[in-house]
């Protein structure tokens, strides 16, 4: 029922089997957990209490999980910051949790200390790693404390932001009962039997790294914590450490299938390589079909409920009877309820139509940290969480993501859906990248705009893009003109920035949005 427990299970029931591995070292469940309850000791002489945030600002390390799991057992949580965030935004994520501590990995140690007297809250900063490693130290200096702050189910234990495609981040807080029932959902759907080796490969800022790390840990698996995903190394590790489980984003499925000799592999431990956070392209999804048959497993999710909602299995992905169904994100995992309703009365819409994609499970957080707004505006009265994007059910039950409602194009009072438009832009042979956005038109409100980046060695020429998309798409969607630019503005798990995007054909007029 709580994340201690988890710990203290598998600490007696697997004493001696390896849990983490990473960098050439190996963890078992027993040595975790003596470095869990010695850091618990650490942090409650630091005078970390129950309810209090620390903060985490590295690359992927192990000590991000044991701080996790030693913030679980006194009642405080974890607020992990995304390290790609300009230095403004880290001074903002680690302000906005009221961090007491701060933990920093080599690479950030210098910037963290130049920030220092811009983080008020945070009494003291740690460095991870290094020639002088202050982590290994302070565990040294405490002795194991066992005891476990009486938490409740509601209490949070984690604080993920959101990547702030949107704003700017908030902070998730997720719960004991909410990432317990995530995994056990997750693996209620595929299990991970005896014997699984998972790389976690993302980031443990973002669910994709942190939720999945909970997965394997209530599967009882080993994990295999990379620093930070190159591609060839991602495909290296599969074959080095016989990989059965793995998530990724789209992102880095494309890096994968670029790698020269990506095919010469021998994959074979692959049971499950998940992937989601951001739409794939059809191509790079193809590519991978071919490079992991049988494997592939689409995640659809948010922050906001611990990861996954719905998954696409490896057998919808390869079955040419549904082929339509290569578009969609799947279907709910158990647990997990979805509604498609329209995000202004909140009306259920009928089968087939676009609507907002409602989500109710116990995997939902808590809210965001000190946002009550922000928070009633996402979760009603009971229970549903809006997702804020958009998309439709189909009559086999499966969902189908469309775009965040507030990237949907109004022209002339119809809506567009740009990753329509992206999908078939990126079949283009010439189209190596493209993004659909909304810009500014007298007469229609806004008209759809594609920016482009040029497949390798093609040069895009906009008329024939634009009559390529008039061949394939109605009249109403087509964009109106192409931008062609060297690289798309992407967060770290992926996302085109649209926002940023978008924002120079907007300078000084305001953007209409449902
Ligand atoms: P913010 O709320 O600050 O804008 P964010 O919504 O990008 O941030 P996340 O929780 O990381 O933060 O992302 C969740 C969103 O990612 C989903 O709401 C959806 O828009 C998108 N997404 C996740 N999985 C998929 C998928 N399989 N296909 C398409 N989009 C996806």
């Amino acid at each position: 029922p709580d994340i201690p427990s988890l710990l203290a299970h598998w600490a007696t029931e697997r004493a001696d089997d390896e849990v983490v591995r990473f960098d050439g070292r190996t963890w078992t469940w027993r040595e975790l957990q003596e470095r869990v309850h010695r850091l618990a000791g650490a942090l409650r002489a630091a005078g970390v209490g129950p309810g209090d945030r620390i903060a985490v600002l590295d690359l992927n390390h192990p000590s991000c999980l044991e701080l996790t799991l030693a913030c679980a057992q006194i009642g405080a949580a974890n607020a992990v910051v995304n390290f790609r965030l300009a230095p403004p935004e880290i001074v903002y994520v680690i302000n906005d949790a009221e961090a007491k501590l701060l933990f920093v990995g080599p690479e950030f140690a210098a910037a963290a200390e130049s920030l220092r007297e811009k983080v008020p809250t945070v009494e003291r900063l740690v460095r991870i790693g290094g020639a002088d490693d202050e982590y290994e130290a302070l565990l040294a200096a405490h002795d194991p404390d066992p005891e476990v702050h009486p938490v409740a189910p509601d209490d949070c234990f984690v604080q993920l932001y959101t990547s702030g495609t949107t704003g700017f981040p908030k902070g998730a807080m997720l719960t004991h009962r909410g990432m317990l029932a995530h995994a056990a959902n997750v693996l209620a759907e595929v299990p991970m039997e005896a014997g699984a080796v998972v790389q976690v490969a993302m980031p443990l800022f973002h669910v994709g790294g942190t939720s999945y790390s909970f997965v394997a840990m209530t599967a009882g698996a080993r994990m295999v914590i990379m620093r930070i995903p190159d591609p060839a190394g991602v495909l290296d590790m599969f074959v080095a450490e016989r990989i059965t489980h793995t998530f990724l984003v789209p992102a880095l499925m494309a890096a994968l299938a670029a790698v020269p000799d990506a095919a010469d592999r021998d994959y074979s431990s692959l049971k499950i390589l998940s992937y989601g956070a951001s739409p794939i392209p059809l191509p790079v999804l193809r590519a991978c079909v071919a490079l992991f048959p049988g494997t592939l497993q689409q995640v659809y999710g948010m922050t906001e409920a611990c990861g996954v909602v719905t998954t696409l299995g490896p057998a919808d992905h390869e079955n040419p009877d549904v082929a339509h169904r290569l578009v969609s994100a799947g279907t709910p995992i158990p647990g997990v309820e979805i509604e498609i309703r329209d995000p202004a009365t909140g009306d259920r819409v009928p089968t087939g139509e676009p609507g907002e994609v409602w989500v109710r499970t116990e995997q939902l957080m808590a809210g965001y940290w000190r946002k009550p707004d922000a928070t009633a505006a996402a979760i009603t009265d009971d229970g549903w969480l809006r997702s804020g994007d958009g998309g439709h059910v189909d009559a086999d039950g499966y969902v189908y993501v469309t775009d965040r409602i507030k990237d949907m194009i109004i022209s002339g009072g119809e809506n567009i859906y740009p990753a329509e438009i992206e999908r078939v832009l990126a079949e283009h042979p010439d189209v190596g990248d493209v993004a659909v956005i909304g810009v500014p038109d007298d007469r229609w409100g806004e008209v759809g705009k594609a920016v482009v980046v040029a497949a390798p060695g093609a040069t895009v020429d906009e008329e024939s893009l634009l009559a390529y998309c008039r061949e394939h798409l109605a009249s109403f969607k087509c964009p109106k003109s192409v931008d062609v630019v060297a690289e798309l503005p992407r967060n770290p798990t992926g996302k085109v920035l649209k926002k940023d995007l978008r924002a120079p054909y907007w300078e000084g007029r305001e953007r209409q949005t449902v």
